[in-house]
């Protein structure tokens, strides 16, 4: 599974040992001459990769005729045991039809030969999730199964997908402010937007003042971003959208910053930092800069009974001895074991953290893509309550280090939730700790080649009181998790108990502005609203904050009073629909401040509402009676 441990700059693909390869023929005819033509002399089969572009061509040594097909749409039928038709699109022309030829080999032992070769060399023309053509001795290939690698690209091929990313203002927000308060990072610069995606961060990089921006996009999403940029005259001239994989492209000059949004989960999910520092190998001048700079990842040890009892009730299901007169218990170890490999995503509250965080520093301008296959985190933490440690809890920040500002982005419990909420690892045994205890322990993350991490966690203390022998008796629990499968645990809309929703009447969609000149007096309406009004208008107001994100849309599980009642209204009515602000984080777990450099201004991201240029710091929800 782990193919990535293989050696990759050194491992030729067939493809790059053998250039060409070639096949006698008995004969070619050329399928579209009408009247058919009459079988030709002996030919030449030949398979080449030529500039990337993988070919089969048929050549008539006694003619200057010869028949080319691109072998990532080329398809070959048997007719018989020597005898073949080979089909492809016709590149040359508008695509309109196809061309053909009807090729006959000399033997049953030729006509193997050929038939394996054309498959092997097919498979190497092929690049998955993309119509891109390569010589398949890319870095993404060799260590990402093609399965993986087809569904992350449709993934992010979809305008859906890119929309939930834009409309996570934390995020969005954040990378504008970054490059907009360090303009002179970016004016008259080479820029190369790594992921492009909808092309959002090269045109802010164009904004910017950026001399030439290349957007590398490998999935589809690259055709939209050329619509999108082409629709903004004062950027696309200065814009290149180039469709292909970091890894494969070239570019025609060095770049001078590097932009790009590669964070998942726990940053490291979906392996596109090594796409990220591939990238800055490939194409950064010697002295250039990567924006975002160093990621850290935070981590905490967290204490949550209803989290810890929601999962293990789960498994409950196949304890069942009787269900439709069989008895699931076999199954009970397994489910309950899944469960516990899955790592939990949601937003919580910070109060849920039993000891001050630590963090492991990633620096994206020294990191090599070697460096991530594996990522070994040793934890020591000291406990400030006593509690059952449930678990790990885990997010991350990450820095631009511009030339003027220094700002952070961060998804810490208890900051404006963006769409990685943050993520903790349940063991399915807690340790028992005292205040001022020791916790020791390691986070191991090993890549697989479903562009994720297998996660391996030990956390450890010792036992004291009545009982334990002198020194403590060790505790130690262990779990291992899949961070490909989380358990998305965030809150959807409330729903409402049937005997009291009264259904609901006709109305026009809301838009915004309706609501924001209600607004106001919103609250006061509200309170005086009969009962079935005031849910009606709830619900609508639901569905406006989430459709508009005005507060990054998110709600909010890890509720106030150890409540998880799955709503994003707040019926206190003081904090936002996000949870808590950073004001109110307890100290321990707010991100350290960056350090400030020498005449430059150090900023977080937790002013970073103020500054979305679309203005909207949006007005609390309504209180509900
Ligand atoms: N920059 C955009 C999109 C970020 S999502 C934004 O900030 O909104 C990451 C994008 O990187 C996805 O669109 C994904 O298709 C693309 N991507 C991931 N790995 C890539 C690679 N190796 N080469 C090129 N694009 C890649």
């Amino acid at each position: 599974m782990y193919n990535f441990k293989m050696p990759m700059t050194d491992t030729a693909s067939p493809l790059k040992k053998l250039e060409q390869l070639e096949f006698s023929l008995d004969s070619v005819t050329d399928l579209s001459s009408s009247p058919p033509a009459s079988p030709s002399s002996p030919a030449v089969a030949t398979f080449s990769c030529v500039d990337g572009v993988t070919e089969l061509r048929f050549l008539q040594p006694d003619s200057t005729h010869c028949f080319t097909f691109d072998l990532a749409s080329a398809q070959l039928f048997k007719l018989g045991t020597v005898q073949f038709i080979c089909v492809s699109d016709d590149n040359s022309e508008e695509r309109s039809f196809s061309k053909g030829v009807n090729i006959k080999f000399g033997s049953e032992k030729d006509s193997k030969e050929f038939c394996d070769s054309f498959e092997e060399w097919r498979k190497d023309a092929l690049v998955p999730g993309s119509s891109i053509v390569s010589a398949s001795n890319s870095k993404f290939d060799e260590k990402i199964e093609a399965s993986s690698a087809k569904m992350y690209f449709h993934y992010y091929g979809q305008l859906l997908h890119q929309q939930n990313m834009l409309q996570d203002y934390v995020r969005t927000g954040t990378y504008y402010a970054a490059v907009m308060e360090n303009r002179s990072d970016f004016a008259g610069r080479v820029v190369v937007d790594v992921g492009a995606g909808s092309g959002i961060l090269s045109m802010f990089a164009a904004q910017a003042g950026a001399k030439h921006v290349y957007a590398v996009e490998a999935s589809e999403m690259a055709e939209y971003a050329r619509k999108l940029i082409a629709g903004n005259p004062l950027f696309a001239d200065r814009i290149t959208v180039i469709k292909g994989k970091v890894e494969d492209i070239e570019l025609p000059e060095k770049a001078d910053i590097l932009i790009s949004e590669p964070m998942g989960t726990l940053l490291v999910n979906e392996r596109m930092l090594e796409s990220y520092v591939i990238a800055r190998d490939r194409f950064m001048s010697p002295n250039g800069k990567m924006f975002p700079t160093v990621g850290r990842i935070h981590m905490a040890p967290f204490s949550d009974e209803f989290l810890f009892i929601e999962m293990a009730n789960k498994a409950l299901f196949w304890q069942q001895q009787n269900y439709y007169g069989v008895d699931l218990t076999p199954l009970f170890g397994s489910a309950h074991q899944g469960y516990f490999s899955q790592p939990v995503v949601d937003a919580f509250d910070p109060r849920l953290l039993v000891a001050p965080l630590m963090f492991h520093t990633i620096d994206f301008t020294q990191m090599k893509e070697e460096d991530f296959y594996e990522i070994d985190i040793p934890l020591k933490f000291t406990s400030s309550v006593c509690t059952r440690v449930h678990g790990l809890a885990c997010w991350f920040d990450v820095l631009f280090d511009g030339s003027t500002v220094q700002r952070w982005l961060t998804t810490a419990p208890g900051a404006p939730t963006t769409h990685w909420y943050q993520i903790r690892c349940v063991l399915a045994q807690p340790i028992y700790v005292m205040a001022g205890q020791e916790i020791t322990g390691r986070l191991h993350l090993i890549a697989h080649s479903a562009q994720s991490y297998t996660i391996d966690l030990t956390l450890s203390a010792k036992m004291w009181g009545p009982g334990a022998s002198q020194g403590g008796i060790l505790q130690s629990s262990t779990g291992k998790f899949d961070l490909k499968e989380p358990y998305y645990r965030m809150s959807q809309p409330q729903a409402y108990p049937a005997a009291q929703e009264p259904p609901l009447p006709p109305q026009p969609q809301l838009n915004p502005q309706d609501i924001q000149i209600q607004s106001d007096d919103f609250e006061e309406e509200l309170l005086q609203e009969p009962a079935q009004n005031a849910i009606w208008l709830r619900f609508h107001r639901d569905a406006y904050w989430r459709s508009a994100n005005t507060v990054n849309g998110l709600g909010l599980s890890g509720g106030e009073n150890g409540g998880y009642e799955g709503t994003a209204f707040r019926r206190d009515g003081k904090r936002s629909p996000t949870g808590l602000r950073s004001s109110a984080i307890p100290s321990v777990m707010a991100s350290p401040p960056s350090p400030r450099k020498k005449g430059t201004k150090t900023t977080n991201a937790t002013t970073t509402a103020s500054m979305i240029p679309c203005g909207v710091d949006p007005p609390p929800p309504p209180t509900t009676p």
